[in-house]
């Protein structure tokens, strides 16, 4: 199905708040590259004028720092419903109300500088709660950003949504150690060399990588990277995908660790959906 039409001005807010984590999401409409170049420059403007707002995974710019870095991240340190979080005590929550119609198309494969992101084709959704929300990107953490009771699993994959009026829908699987996945090592074989911008990944079905069974987490949350926007419906599946050893070194070799410390669950439940 078509991606339904965004207006403007919520398209631009949206932008604004996946320019920094998902840059890439936007490459697949020149449109969106201007309205991101633009707010980059707008950031440029606001900040020292000499570099680009830069936050990482470690030391000054780690992140305990990320929301005094900028003004604009402020939510990392005073938000109230922050991501990722540790998942205990989840109550039942009933049916799924969730509706994964993902389907195969060319995809690019980029290293944003802090993931490898998977830049897919239109026409993959999802329906949550009765909402539509188009598949843009979805990328890896690792250790695992999201943990089950204090337990990380080796990776996760978040699969970033987005609605028409702006807000996310974020699936996130959790890869464990096992079997080699052959989805994933199409992906790695496609991850772009030092001085390419992108690689390609022909005919790709976004589905291999989910797990079996519909049984997942849900909650309300943030992006887990600067500005920590707290405008995603978080959905984590149960179940794990299994990855080789291998496959988790591979991107360890590129990122050793991408993955935001858990953040106070504070008001917020979690729900099991089965
Ligand atoms: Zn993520």
């Amino acid at each position: 199905m078509p991606r339904p039409e965004i207006p403007r001005a919520i398209f631009i807010t949206f932008v604004a708040a996946l320019a920094v984590v998902a840059l890439s999401a936007c490459q697949a409409d020149q449109a969106a590259d201007a309205v991101v170049d633009a707010e980059m420059d707008a950031q440029h403007e606001e900040g020292d004028g000499d570099h680009e707002l830069h936050w990482s995974y470690e030391g000054d710019t780690g992140p305990a720092m990320w929301g005094s870095l900028d003004p604009s991240f402020a939510a990392c340190d005073d938000g109230v419903r922050q991501s990722p979080v540790d998942i205990v005590g989840a109550t039942a929550g009933g049916g799924s109300e969730l509706e994964i119609r993902w389907q195969p198309g060319d995809a690019e494969v980029v290293d944003n500088g802090h993931t490898i992101v998977v830049n897919v084709a239109e026409g993959s959704a999802i329906s949550l709660e009765g909402r539509e929300f188009a598949l843009l990107q979805f990328h890896f953490h690792l250790p695992s950003e999201h943990i089950v009771e204090g337990s990380a699993s080796p990776m996760d994959i978040h699969f970033v949504h987005a609605a028409a009026e702006g807000d996310l829908a974020v699936i996130g699987v959790f890869m464990e150690a096992g079997e080699a996945d052959p989805a994933i090592q199409s992906i790695w074989e496609a991850i772009p060399a030092s001085g390419e911008s992108a690689g390609a990944l022909a005919a790709f079905d976004p589905s291999a990588l989910l797990p079996e069974g519909g049984s997942h987490y849900r909650y309300p949350g943030s992006l887990t990277t600067p500005p920590c926007s707290e405008i995603v419906s978080w959905v984590v599946m149960t179940e794990a995908i299994a990855v080789s050893q291998e496959q988790v070194d591979a991107f360890a070799a590129l990122y050793p660790m991408n993955a935001r410390p858990v953040q106070p669950l504070k008001e917020r439940t979690i729900e099991l959906k089965n």
